[in-house]
């Protein structure tokens, strides 16, 4: 592609204004070339009637001549053939009158008088044969063309009419007119000096003229002007004159006598305003474009200079020195250097900003408790902060450059790249490496330690950067190890307490019964009530261990789960408890129950130990229990609910507690161990358990169970 020309400020200018002044001169041309067309026009007009005006006083001099001449024609002695006093008659008429002489000629050509001569003396034949031809055929007045006269020697022109005898023409009677007459009709017009004007006769021959008459006068006129005369009455045209000056020449040809009178106007005289007008455009056109353009190069480098002056203050601030504008000729580009300093201010401020929140994080990095290591892509450490120099036992300046892999065991290299991988397809992500089962670290002399690692990704300038926070978790994971040892102790303890109990309690039974049986005969009252009380609290005893026994049964056994029918479980339950149904005159209803999976004796006793509730906390009237299952989402939700002596609200979380009871042995017995018992089946096997109820109302307890597909457990 053609790069795209780029034009300085000052050339943009010098286009403007070119751009303005051109169309005003190209229409002020227009103009001028319009009004000389105008000026043209009204001098074809004026001239014409000039023109013909002076063709008019011509053909008057000749009307003149002949009504003189025609007067003179019926003189009687022209009858009486006395030609000696015609003569004098005729020289008389000459005083008033501006023809040159007059002259008989008789129809053989010879002349019979002239007054330029004496009467008597011998006359020569006349030369205007064809006049004379014309008057005798015609009867009718002529007048001829230019001719050398036979007398007088010189150019001449005559006007002739008819002398009759009886009915013929005898004679022509013929008067001649010098063309110094006709020059002086065109001197008496007061011609302009320059204007040449022209008469010619019938044949085109130059007869008076206004200028160089002596050089002229018998030549021919222009051949355009002789052709023009022949063919039109009038008209006007562009041709160069006898002496070879350009002229606008108009013309008029006469009626009568086919006489033409032409006016040239030198084309010079007739542009010379236009060309005057047009030198004064050139001249002012040329000042104001020189004017303009030095103006536009005067401002042009003022803007430029203004805009350049911003140059530097626009570098400075992409290197982010220090920017001093000055103040500028340009209102437009003192503007854009304000705003460059306020622009640099603001990036000071930002960069200060930029420091700051620089100064921060590195505090917040030094001081973090969790070691912090940014790596690249190719896993090179690019920040170790203090923490992690600790933690890793290895120097800062050290660590900078190494492989992350330098501070993780070499047997779990491959689970960590694996690792890197899976984070890195999640873009950015965190996460601990711990369910990758490689949160193990390895400090820079060769020690392991067990970590928890959170891991995020961040791209900078293009480069994504991985940053690992790493926590020592040595005591906490020492401490749990510590806990479930402890626990494992106290369930063991539970349960063999528990089981060593059952034998010793089960004799005491036996002893207490014997006592009564062999020896109660020779009790008392009072004797009798003790051995009771002393049977019941056995039996408590024995349930109490009985229950410790199962509660600590839960989590001593390995569970191996299994899917598990809870309609059946269900039904077993209901069949185990189908006494104490019975007794309280109890209403069951049972909803559709799933398949779970589980451990069949724990959920037994689960569902055992609450509808064992619900029968046992009815108070006086007739239970009313309700087992039903819903799906939600992702899990079952199991509900028993009754319509017993309910629990207030602040005892809903207690009772999920060992030993926690709220009623007397006296109002309902019991050992407190039943709902404990049913929270540890129930988180056993992943879900929840709680109760909702209003005192007097009645109770729903519910838990949560995983859904279970079978299409899942077999893929696994
Ligand atoms: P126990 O029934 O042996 O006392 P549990 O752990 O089964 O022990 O129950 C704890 C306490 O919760 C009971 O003492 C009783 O006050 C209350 N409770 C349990 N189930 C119900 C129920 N269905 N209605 C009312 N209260 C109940």
């Amino acid at each position: 592609m053609k790069p795209k020309r780029i034009l300085s400020i000052r050339a943009s200018l010098a286009w403007l204004v070119m751009a303005c002044l051109l169309p005003a001169i190209v229409i002020t041309v227009v103009l001028l070339y319009y009004d000389y067309q105008r000026a043209r026009v009204e001098l074809i007009r004026d001239s014409l009637s000039t023109a013909r005006a002076l063709m008019h006083a011509v053909d008057r001099e000749f009307a003149s001549a002949e009504m003189s001449l025609r007067a003179l024609a019926t003189s009687p002695s022209l009858d009486k053939q006395d030609f000696s006093a015609f003569h004098a008659q005729a020289r008389d008429m000459l005083r008033r009158h501006s023809l040159n002489n007059i002259a008989l000629i008789d129809a053989g050509g010879q002349q019979r008088m002239n007054t330029a001569r004496t009467y008597g003396e011998p006359l020569p034949k006349a030369t205007s044969m064809g006049q004379l031809e014309r008057i005798l055929k015609s009867g009718q007045s002529d007048v001829s063309d230019l001719f050398i006269g036979p007398i007088l020697k010189t150019p001449l022109i005559t006007v002739g009419v008819p002398v009759h005898s009886g009915n013929t023409v005898a004679h022509s009677l013929v008067g001649v007119i010098l063309p110094a007459h006709l020059q002086e009709i065109l001197v008496d017009q007061g011609f302009p000096p320059d204007r040449i004007a022209v008469i010619a006769d019938r044949a085109g021959t130059v007869v008076a003229r206004t200028h160089d008459i002596g050089r002229f006068i018998g030549q021919t006129v222009t051949p355009v002007l002789a052709q023009r005369l022949k063919e039109s009455d009038e008209g006007s045209f562009e041709t160069v004159s006898l002496e070879g000056i350009p002229v606008l020449t108009v013309f008029v040809r006469s009626a009568t006598s086919r006489w033409g009178v032409a006016i040239g106007v030198p084309v010079e005289t007739l542009t010379a305003d236009l060309r005057h007008s047009l030198w004064l455009l050139i001249g002012f056109a040329t000042l104001l474009m020189a004017g303009s353009l030095g103006l536009a190069w005067i401002l042009g480098g003022r803007i430029a200079r203004a805009i350049r002056a911003l140059r530097s203050p626009a570098l400075a601030l992409g290197y982010g020195n220090a920017v001093a504008v000055p103040e500028l000729a340009i209102s437009e580009a003192d503007e854009v250097g304000k705003a460059i300093t306020k622009a640099s201010t603001m990036l000071v401020d930002t960069n200060e900003a930029l420091t700051g929140s620089e100064a921060r994080m590195r505090g917040i990095l030094e001081s973090a408790m969790d070691a912090i290591i940014t790596v690249n892509d190719s896993q090179i450490i690019m920040l170790f902060n203090s923490a992690a120099s600790v933690m890793f036992a290895c120097p800062v300046e050290q660590a900078i450059g190494l492989s992350i892999t330098r501070f993780i065991p070499e047997r779990i290299h491959a689970g960590h790249h694996a690792c890197v991988q899976q984070y890195n397809g999640r873009g950015n992500a965190s996460g601990t490496f711990d369910a990758a089962g490689i949160a193990v670290g390895l400090r820079y002399n060769g020690e392991e330690f067990p970590v928890e690692v959170s891991y995020s990704n961040v791209v900078e300038s293009g480069a994504p950067l991985h940053t690992l926070i790493i926590r020592d978790v040595t005591a906490r994971v020492r401490a749990y190890a510590a806990l479930e040892r402890s626990n494992l102790d106290l369930q063991q303890f539970a349960y063999v307490a528990s089981h060593d109990l059952k034998t010793p309690l089960r004799s005491i039974a036996g002893f207490i019964q014997l006592l009564e049986r062999n020896h109660g005969a020779k009790l008392d009252e009072k004797g009798l009530a003790l051995i009771q009380r002393t049977g019941s609290a056995v039996r408590r005893l024995e349930q109490l261990t009985e229950d410790l026994l199962s509660y600590a049964r839960i989590d001593a056994e390995v569970k191996q789960f299994v899917p598990v029918d809870l309609a059946e479980v269900v039904r077993d339950v209901v069949h185990l408890l189908h006494a104490p149904i019975q007794t309280a005159n109890a209403v069951l209803t049972v909803g559709e129950m799933p398949v779970v999976l589980g451990d069949r004796t724990q959920l037994a006793q689960l569902l055992m130990n609450l509808l064992g509730n619900s029968l046992k906390y009815c108070r006086d009237r007739a239970p009313e229990v309700e087992i039903s299952a819903v799906l939600e989402e992702r899990e079952w939700v199991f509900s028993v609910k009754d319509n017993g002596i309910g629990i207030d609200a602040k005892h809903h979380e207690k009772v999920f507690e060992v030993f926690k009871r709220l009623h007397t042995q006296n109002d309902y017995p019991g050992t407190g161990i039943g709902l404990a018992i049913c929270r540890r089946v129930v988180e056993g096997h992943g879900g929840k358990i709680w109760v909702t109820s209003e005192s007097g109302v009645g109770s729903t307890f519910s838990f949560t169970l995983p859904v279970f597909s079978p299409e899942a457990s077999d893929e696994a």
